[in-house]
Parts: structure tokens; C-alpha cells; sequence
């Protein structure tokens, strides 16, 4: 079986999980406690935010450990909220945990602006510049599309932010682009960042929330004060550790390069099929968007899992009919429904991601045959 899912989740990595096993059966006392060896296990997770600015290019701000993106995303936006007339910016690809949350806030009867994303999947600059004004509160967007891979170039959102919105905090989802893409955080000038370890060979359920100025943030959560009173409840010390252990051993330049080839190797076998559209512009090499013609996505994933394992845009989403983010790119319901994503990791071969294509291209070709 060839796993191109790697999107949705990673497998974890053997170092996280010699990580993992020590600070749960070895070192595995409270850091909040007040003796030695619990004191120490508070150092390491200090030292763990240390480590984890560096993966990021922040010398400046802090790391708030949560329980994953969606916590993080729903802690930066939550968090920054204020009484008052103050509006908020989303654009229309986010992922649910934004997503759903902008809707949420619409419906409490915030003034929340949806930013519409342009052919090839990126945020519409100019739209957003327009949108923008003093009042402005959150802006959110996300660094890489977890459906389509496109990217948004975040230090252009954060140049117009900036200069249009003064009072503005430049929340970016970063899921899909750390560990994946170079990039450092004090270029990019973003004020919060949220990122989750299961996307990069780190545990499940640990994630962090970069903040550059953590005295703006409020707390949603109510407790003994953990995580500078932002994130009350005690860390999930194994996986924390684990994650940011992860993210050191990852060689983001190298695997860039080999994940660039397969998914080119991966597009060359599967292209030259018109009733095959490849959806979205300047992508991440780790994730292909491909719309089937006269197929369901559902189906053919089904059809393909005993060789191949794909995914449909989004794991968090995947049950529900319809897909936010290529309707924001003009497809209709009838083009999303043949929707599948495959998604790449450097530990793949070329032999397989070929076979994979392979595969898909005989099964999707069967499939439509039976349909005739
Ligand atoms: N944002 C993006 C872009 C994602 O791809 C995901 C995971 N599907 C999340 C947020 C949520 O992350 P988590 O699973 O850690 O809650």
C-alpha cells in the first residue's frame, strides 16, 4: 500500500518517538511541580520553546504548546478579539478550524470580511488591501492551502496589512508549510502562527501557537496558569517534546528538492488525460489537487485504499459534501465531487509515486467504464 495522505497526517518519526517514550515513562513528572526532577522537565520545556523559535526563524516572541492547529487557530483568533466595533478578515480557503470559527464570529454579529481567492487558489491581494481599515482587528490566512498546496505569499499579506490596518494582528495558519517550506518567522513579519505536529513525523494531539507579543493575547481557558496564563492545563510534555524534536531532525531544503521531483514524476504520468484537471497555481510541491471527471472522489478513494491511499481535500472535512475552498476557486459542485488530493513525504520512492499514478489513472479509467 502507498500512502499519499501525508497531508492529512504523518507517521511518527523514530526520534520523536524515543522523545515521546522517555518524557512518559523516564522523565515523566509534572514541570508545573516544585521539586528537582520536575523542575528539570520545566528547563526542558523552556528549552523546548527556545528550540522550536529557532525551526521558525523567530528570535523575537514565544511558543504557546497547545493540543494541535485547531486549538492554536481557535486560541490566536479567540484571543485577539475585542469588544468594540472592530472588524475581522479571513480569507475564503481557510481551513475549518478558521473557517467555521469566521462563520461563528458572523454569526455573534462581528463585522467579519471573507476575502476571495483568485483562479490559481491564492488570496486576492488586492481584494484584501481594499478590505482592510483602522478598525481592522484579525486578519487570518493561511501560509499553504491544506487542500490545493497553493501558497500565499505572507510577507506581501503582511506588507499590506501593515500599511492598511495599523491596529490589525496577521494571524497565519502554518500547518502545511512548516517543516516544508524555508521560511523564517521575524522576515515574514507575522504576529501569531500556528503549527501542528502530526504534520511533520511529530505525535498526535501537540501543536503551538507562535505569538510576537503574548501581553496582546488573552486567555479562553481558565487554570492553574500554564503557558504564561494564555493556555492553562498541564502540557502534554511527551508529545511537545517529541514534536519539536521532529521538526530539528527534518532536513526541510533536501526533502523540498526530493518531494518536488516525485510529485513532478507523479503529474507526468497522470497528465495528457483531459477529462484530469489539476487544480491551482504556485502549489507546494507536497500536495497535488486533481479533479476526476464523471467520478466521485468517495468512490474512487474507496476504489484505490487495498493499493493506494488518497485523500479528498481535507481528512478534518472529508464526510461533507462540497469543499469551500474550490468553490472560492469558481468550481461548481458537479467538478468538486470528482475532488481527490494526493499528498507527498520524502520518504517516498520514485518507483512508487509513478506506481501510484499508475494505479490511480487504471482505477479511475475502470471506474468510468463501469459507469457508462
Ligand atoms: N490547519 C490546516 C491547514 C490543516 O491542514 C489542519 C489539519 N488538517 C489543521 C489546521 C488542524 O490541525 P490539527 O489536526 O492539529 O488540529
Amino acid at each position: 500500500m502507498i500512502y499519499l495522505d501525508n497531508a492529512a497526517t504523518t507517521k511518527m518519526c523514530e526520534e520523536a518517538l524515543k522523545e515521546y517514550e522517555y518524557f512518559s515513562c523516564s522523565n515523566f513528572y509534572n514541570p508545573s511541580a516544585i521539586y528537582l526532577p520536575a523542575i528539570k522537565v520545566g528547563v526542558a520545556l523552556d528549552e523546548a520553546r527556545a528550540r522550536l523559535k529557532k525551526c521558525l526563524g523567530a528570535k523575537k516572541g514565544d511558543i504557546i504548546f497547545t493540543s494541535g492547529a485547531t486549538e492554536s487557530n481557535n486560541l490566536a483568533i479567540r484571543g485577539s478579539q475585542r469588544e468594540g466595533k472592530w472588524e475581522y478578515v479571513f480569507s475564503s480557503g481557510e481551513h475549518a478550524s478558521v473557517y467555521n470559527l469566521a462563520n461563528a464570529l458572523k454569526q455573534e454579529g462581528k463585522t467579519v470580511h471573507f476575502v476571495p481567492l483568485n483562479k490559481g487558489g491564492e488570496i486576492d491581494y488586492e481584494a484584501l488591501e481594499k478590505l482592510l481599515t483602522p478598525k481592522t482587528r484579525v486578519v487570518s490566512v493561511m501560509f499553504v492551502n491544506n487542500v490545493t498546496g497553493v501558497i500565499n505569499d505572507i510577507k506581501r499579506i503582511s506588507q499590506i496589512v501593515r500599511q492598511n490596518a495599523p491596529s490589525a494582528i496577521l494571524h497565519v495558519d502554518g500547518v502545511q508549510a512548516f517543516c516544508k517550506l524555508k521560511f523564517s518567522l521575524d522576515e515574514l513579519d507575522v504576529d501569531l502562527f500556528s503549527l501542528s505536529a502530526h504534520k511533520f513525523h511529530g505525535p498526535k494531539g501537540a501543536g503551538a501557537l507562535y505569538v510576537k507579543n503574548k501581553a496582546a493575547l488573552k486567555n479562553l481557558v481558565f487554570g492553574g496558569g500554564q503557558e504564561y496564563g494564555i493556555r492553562s492545563g498541564t502540557e502534554n510534555v511527551p508529545a511537545i517534546m517529541g514534536m519539536v524534536k521532529a521538526a530539528e531532525v527534518i532536513d526541510v531544503g533536501a526533502n523540498f528538492e526530493k518531494v518536488k521531483c516525485l510529485k513532478a514524476a507523479f503529474l507526468q504520468e497522470l497528465c495528457g488525460d483531459e477529462k484530469i484537471k489539476f487544480v491551482g497555481e504556485n502549489a507546494s510541491p507536497y500536495i497535488a489537487m486533481m479533479l476526476f471527471e464523471g467520478v466521485n472522489g468517495e468512490t474512487l478513494t474507496r476504489a484505490l485504499e487495498e493499493k493506494v491511499i488518497v485523500g479528498r481535500g481535507s481528512a478534518c472535512s472529508a464526510k461533507k459534501a462540497g469543499n469551500h475552498v474550490l468553490s472560492a476557486m469558481g468550481f461548481n459542485l458537479g467538478q468538486i465531487k470528482g475532488a481527490i488530493r494526493v499528498s507527498f513525504d520524502a520518504s517516498l520512492t520514485m518507483e512508487q509515486v509513478v506506481e501510484a499514478a499508475k494505479i490511480i489513472k487504471t482505477t479511475y479509467l475502470q471506474l468510468l467504464e463501469k459507469l457508462k
